[in-house]
């Protein structure tokens, strides 16, 4: 009961291809990343040379172009694939998420000759990114960001502080927001920062409550000089990048916390079926077999929800309201199913011999990252009721 597979699901796969990629997928879940997850999360260490199978087998660039290493899937499959690997190691699957958002900027935003700089050694070369938006004083409100780049000749020099970065530390290349202009939103540009960079230190990673796999630490930039080739779109256009990464990045979240959900219900039905009370198993008393139900719906319904977005994405719709919608409700969903998992296996959920109380730890994370969910409340408001009034 311990391995982390996710018991069948059903799966909407558009193409034998896919259905072939998810089969690998789950293989390499089951055989490589599954059976060490708990150990190496209570220790707290970061399965890297995991994230480089994954690139060696094309798994680190799924949404992006072939052309430039990237695996040309639509967005239905990569996130179905990342649900498989979330099911397996929460670690691994935001981890690939956050990767993917990091590639984000230079493969929607860069010019030909960057991409072809970059692109092929992030998608598939065994390089791993991060994602820098955040600062220690602007979280929700991301656009008062403060950490500055200054053009220096034909250079631009980064100072400032970017806080809880996955992969903080350990990345091989950054992509991040800073000011260059006037307050606010208009006056941030997008910026890939290599992970050597002179003066760029990071800090001892959090002491997180769950998720320990996974490093995420400050980076101080002092005076990183980096040059204008570097520079990801044009100067004030990076927060709508970072906005536009954002959309399909909660989408990765959101199949991140149906993986996270699955794997809590399966655990949670190969227990009640083995466990006996009152001479038989629990799974035959109706106050259990509802709370799986309950689960399971919630599951399948947090599935529909990412894919349907995901769908809309694909077929190159607006898809805003819809990638929120599916963050909100499938992590919500996560934290509600982890929670029941560890109920239904009464004293033995709350001990670590079982995954279902990491599991409950891991899905806190997913109501916080990439906008909280009362951020996300503010952002399908709004597209139903237009921008507040103050
Ligand atoms: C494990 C982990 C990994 C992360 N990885 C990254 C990463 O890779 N890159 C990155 O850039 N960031 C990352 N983050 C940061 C994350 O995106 C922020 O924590 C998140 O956006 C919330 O910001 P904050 O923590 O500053 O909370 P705050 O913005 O200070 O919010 C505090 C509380 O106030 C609420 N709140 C704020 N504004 C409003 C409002 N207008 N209406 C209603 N409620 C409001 C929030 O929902 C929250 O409950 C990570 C965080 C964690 C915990």
């Amino acid at each position: 009961m311990t391995d982390r597979a996710p018991q069948l699901v059903e799966r909407s796969l558009p193409t034998e291809e896919s259905r072939q990629l998810v089969a690998l997928v789950r293989d390499i879940a089951s055989r490589e990343i599954a059976p060490r997850a708990a150990e190496e999360e209570e220790a707290g260490l970061f399965p890297r040379e995991v994230f480089t199978l994954l690139s060696g087998s094309g798994l680190l660039g799924l949404p992006y172009d072939a052309d430039h290493g990237g695996g040309d899937q639509p967005y239905e499959v990569y996130l179905q694939v990342l649900e498989e690997l979330a099911a397996a190691r929460l670690t691994v699957g935001l981890g690939v998420s956050v990767h993917s958002l990091a590639c984000h900027a230079l493969a929607g935003y860069g010019t030909k000759e960057q991409q072809a700089a970059h692109l092929p050694a992030m998608l598939s070369g065994g390089l791993l990114g991060a994602y820098c938006l955040s600062e220690p004083a602007s979280g929700s409100d991301a656009a008062s960001l403060r950490t500055k780049a200054v053009r220096d000749g034909g250079d631009w020099v980064l100072t400032g502080t970017k806080a809880w970065i996955t992969h903080g530390g350990i990345a091989d290349f950054y992509t991040v927001l800073a000011r260059t202009g006037v307050e606010g939103p208009r006056g941030i540009t997008a910026f890939l920062v290599p992970g050597g960079a002179e003066g760029l230190n990071a800090a001892l990673p959090e002491k997180k409550m769950g998720m320990k796999g996974s490093p995420t630490a400050q980076l101080n930039f002092d005076g990183v000089r980096i040059p204008d080739a570097r520079r990801i779109g044009d100067e004030g256009q990076g927060f709508a990048i970072a906005l536009s990464a954002l959309d399909s990045g909660r989408l990765g979240i959101a199949a991140c916390a149906v993986g996270v959900a699955q794997a809590a219900l399966t655990e949670a039905v190969g227990y009640a079926v083995e466990r006996r009370q009152f001479g038989r198993p629990v799974a035959d008393f109706q106050g259990l077999r509802f709370m799986l139900a309950d689960m399971a719906t919630q599951i399948e319904a947090g599935r529909s929800l990412y894919l349907a977005a995901a769908r809309l994405r694909d077929a190159g719709r607006p898809f805003s309201r819809e990638a929120a919608m599916a963050k909100l409700f499938c992590t919500d969903a996560a934290m509600r199913v982890t929670t029941d998992a560890v109920q239904v296996l009464g004293g033995y959920g709350y001990t670590l011999d079982f995954p279902v109380e990491r599991l409950m730890r891991e899905a806190k994370v997913l109501q916080i990252v990439e906008g909280t969910n009362q951020i996300q409340r503010m952002v399908i408001a709004r597209h139903l009721a237009g921008p507040e009034t103050r």
